[in-house]
């Protein structure tokens, strides 16, 4: 890829992604695929004054015999030096960047008990650092094409090809054309109007049917808010936290889901795939999962904690976006999720309540906001997904009509 485009995608994560401001610390989370790009995006940082940018390098074979070897409870625990470190992150509140490229089934044959048993140890140590810096910073995931994660989006292609070919997809999606800060700020301004209409309904549930067999009603927080594209930190600061974005999105209240859906794309869930799987809901809780590939790997999902059998967002996507337009399926949420209409398990987005910036977390998740160490998107969007939604005034307002915006 031509190294002048490929610095106007720096460019765009860096300004308009974390939107990094002068004097601030910004962390870069990478694995080992496109070091160039990384020095890219750290220059660029530096260049709209970052104080001090940091690489934080990961590689998934690492990960995998660190599992192997260490003791559940050595997996589990949390380092005082570790604790240290994420004080001093709720203190300076850094920019964080994701670059994602993993194998996105790259972690397979990894002892999820283990993992998990870890991960419920070390959650509720690190849990009250994350609440405080929740809204509060700015952050950004983006994607670069890694080897394995490239074969497997393009199969049957010599390496480079595969590479550069999903070099072109996530630029494409991504909207890094000739001016990218342009075209976001005309992106940005349409989601905002999608929005803005979803919330003048006052929206109190909705009704999504397809022709593969979903009928799901989902109830929303009588102080939802619909969300879409560029966010603002509780410092006043704008940013977009997922390049590409197509999606509106709300979280939904907890406790009031019913119905059965169907996905309609894999999920790829800590570096393994999940396939063709049904999710059945009651008073809003996951009760029954079937599943081609993964049904275990799913139902341990479901069972993370008490919260990861609940929804946390809905969000609405028509098949008529860039992505979905592509025909490539990116075995990666942050593309998937872009590319069909899609609900996620776990954690709530407190910013989706009206007024969050006043409340606790504590009082956002009485108002049935849930809260789970998980947040993992699922996609159900197709061509015959219709969405109706009942509205605070008992009116019946179409909002999806086979797959794409009803308005
Ligand atoms: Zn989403
Ligand atoms: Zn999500």
């Amino acid at each position: 890829m031509k190294k002048t485009i490929l610095r106007e995608y720096a460019r765009l994560i860096v300004r308009c992604g974390v939107n990094v401001q002068k004097g601030q610390d910004v962390i870069v989370y990478a694995d080992l695929d496109q070091p160039e790009f990384v020095k890219m995006v750290v220059e660029e940082a530096y260049k709209a004054k970052a104080r001090k940018v940091t690489v934080e390098w990961n590689y998934p074979e690492l990960q995998k015999l660190h599992v192997r070897y260490q003791s559940v409870k050595t997996l589990g625990t949390v380092e005082p030096w570790q604790e240290a470190r994420q004080e001093h992150f709720c203190q300076t509140l850094p920019a964080r960047i994701h670059l994602e490229s993993a194998d996105p089934d790259g972690l397979k044959g990894i002892n999820m008990e283990k993992v998990t048993k870890a991960r419920q140890m070390s959650y509720p140590i690190l849990k009250p650092y994350l609440d405080r810096r929740e809204n509060r910073d700015q952050w950004c995931i983006a994607a670069v094409p890694g080897e394995a994660w490239a074969k497997k989006v393009f199969p049957g292609m010599r390496t480079s090809t595969a590479v550069e070919k999903l070099w072109e997809a996530i630029l494409f999606t991504s909207r890094v054309t000739e001016d990218p800060i342009q075209a976001w700020e005309e992106h940005n301004a349409d989601l905002a109007k999608r929005c803005e209409y979803l919330n003048s309904l006052k929206i109190r549930s909705l009704h999504y049917t397809a022709a593969n067999g979903t009928d799901l009603t989902v109830g929303m927080m009588d102080a939802g808010r619909w969300c879409g594209g560029r966010d603002k930190s509780l410092q006043g600061i704008a940013f977009n936290a997922n390049i590409p974005t197509e999606e509106c999105f709300i979280s939904p209240k907890k406790g009031m889901a019913e119905g059965i859906v169907y996905a309609t794309k894999p999920l790829s869930y800590r570096g393994q795939l999940i396939e063709d799987f049904s999710i059945r809901f009651e008073n809003g809780k996951a009760v029954e999962v079937h599943a081609r590939t993964g049904e275990e790997l799913l139902k341990s999902m479901i069972s993370m904690d008490e919260g990861a059998a609940y929804l946390g967002e809905c969000a609405l996507v028509p098949q008529k976006s860039p992505i979905s337009e592509s025909g490539i399926l990116f075995y990666n949420t942050l593309f998937d999720e872009n590319a069909a209409c899609h609900l996620a398990l776990g954690v709530g987005y407190a910013d989706t309540i009206e007024g969050y910036q006043n409340m606790t977390l504590e009082e956002c998740r009485s108002m049935g906001l849930n809260d789970s160490m998980i947040h993992e998107d699922f996609m159900i969007g197709c061509d015959s997904m219709n969405i109706d939604a009942v509205c605070a005034d008992g009116r019946m307002v179409a909002i999806f009509r086979n797959g794409n915006w009803a308005f």
